[in-house]
């Protein structure tokens, strides 16, 4: 028997009043995205952001993507959401290499996202538009979605990445991906979910996992990222593990671009200053005529 619950309704509501006014603010300038430092553990340096997406409601204030990202993707109004961020993110990183400051930009991608076979053209388009090589932007796709379909996302995958975008394995140890799928699995990037790292002073079980899992990405040919760091001693103890890049609020919290731009410069001189600017990377600072042409080899940066 269906009882009468008031607060049941109230969320029905309310969860329409926001799909009704994401559906009527996306393409209104109402989307803000909020950048965050990927630093290099062997130089202090930063070669990437991650572009978090945030919503400024008319009248609620800045809403947090977990508010309403999943209500997008279930009223199918992820595609223009995510179009809206590549946007916006290619059009920031356009104006960080215009002043000198040649990073990339990571963009997080959807289920839905890679059901369109659309897609590798629209960001084809985008890129071309903002006039940014394709080695400087990655997508990242959580270990969940990767499993989903993995016949249907195929072809999605395999022309972004020979297109010579990086892709990223979000939020890994989360899922239940086989090692043996890992193998094949057409991407450039691990990055494991904060979940372990946030343990790695109490539990010798994280250490452990953290520590082989840089292992196992290495010995695949993949680059790791561990992202929720939140002390000097994470950091340090990845830094010992061998860890390439990290993330999380002990390294800089999500921010606007214009508050981050100053905090970029000071990383981005650290990096010159160690020495490690790659060749391949010396060769994008010269012009971007001179962009390597896109290779489905797993290389670095
Ligand atoms: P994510 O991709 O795993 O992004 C990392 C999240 O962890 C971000 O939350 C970030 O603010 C937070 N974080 C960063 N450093 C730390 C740390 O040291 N400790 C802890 N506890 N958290 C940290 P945010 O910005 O709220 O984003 C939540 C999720 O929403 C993201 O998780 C991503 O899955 C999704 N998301 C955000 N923007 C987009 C987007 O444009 N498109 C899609 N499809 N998903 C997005
Ligand atoms: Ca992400
Ligand atoms: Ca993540």
């Amino acid at each position: 028997m269906e009882y009468y619950r008031p607060g049941a309704d109230v969320h029905t509501l309310d969860r329409l009043d926001v799909i009704e006014a994401l559906r009527a603010g996306l393409g209104q300038n109402q989307l803000r995205v909020y950048y965050q430092m990927k630093i290099d553990l062997r130089t202090g340096g930063c070669q990437a952001v991650e572009a978090l997406v945030r919503w400024e409601h008319p009248t609620r204030g800045l809403l947090q993507p977990d508010v309403f990202l999943p209500l997008a993707e279930h009223t199918g109004l992820m595609r223009t959401l995510t179009l809206e961020v590549l946007e916006l993110a290619l059009g920031q990183c356009r104006r960080w290499w215009n002043v000198g400051l040649e990073i990339g930009v990571a963009v997080n991608l959807s289920a839905s996202n890679l059901l369109d076979k659309g897609l590798p053209a629209k960001v084809a388009d985008l890129l071309a538009a903002n006039g940014v090589p394709a080695r400087a932007l990655e997508l990242e796709i959580t270990e969940t979605t990767l499993m989903l379909d993995r016949i249907r996302t195929a072809a999605v995958l395999d022309s972004l990445r020979d297109m010579g975008i990086r892709i990223a394995v979000d939020d890994y140890g989360t899922g239940y991906s086989s090692l043996a799928y890992l193998r094949e699995l057409p991407v450039d990037i691990l990055k494991l979910d904060k979940s372990f790292v946030m343990h790695l002073d109490s539990d010798p079980g994280a250490a452990a996992i953290v520590q082989s899992t840089i292992g196992l990405a290495h010995s695949l040919g993949l680059r790791i990222v561990v992202e929720g760091v939140e002390s000097e001693t994470a950091m340090r103890r990845l830094t010992d593990y061998g860890c390439d890049f990290a993330q999380g609020y002990y390294l800089g919290s999500p921010q606007p671009a214009e508050e981050l731009t100053p905090l970029l410069w000071h990383r981005w001189n650290q990096r010159c200053s160690a020495g490690s600017v790659p060749a391949e990377d010396r060769m994008v600072t010269a012009g971007l005529e001179r962009i390597k042409p896109a290779s489905a080899s797993r290389t670095w940066p």
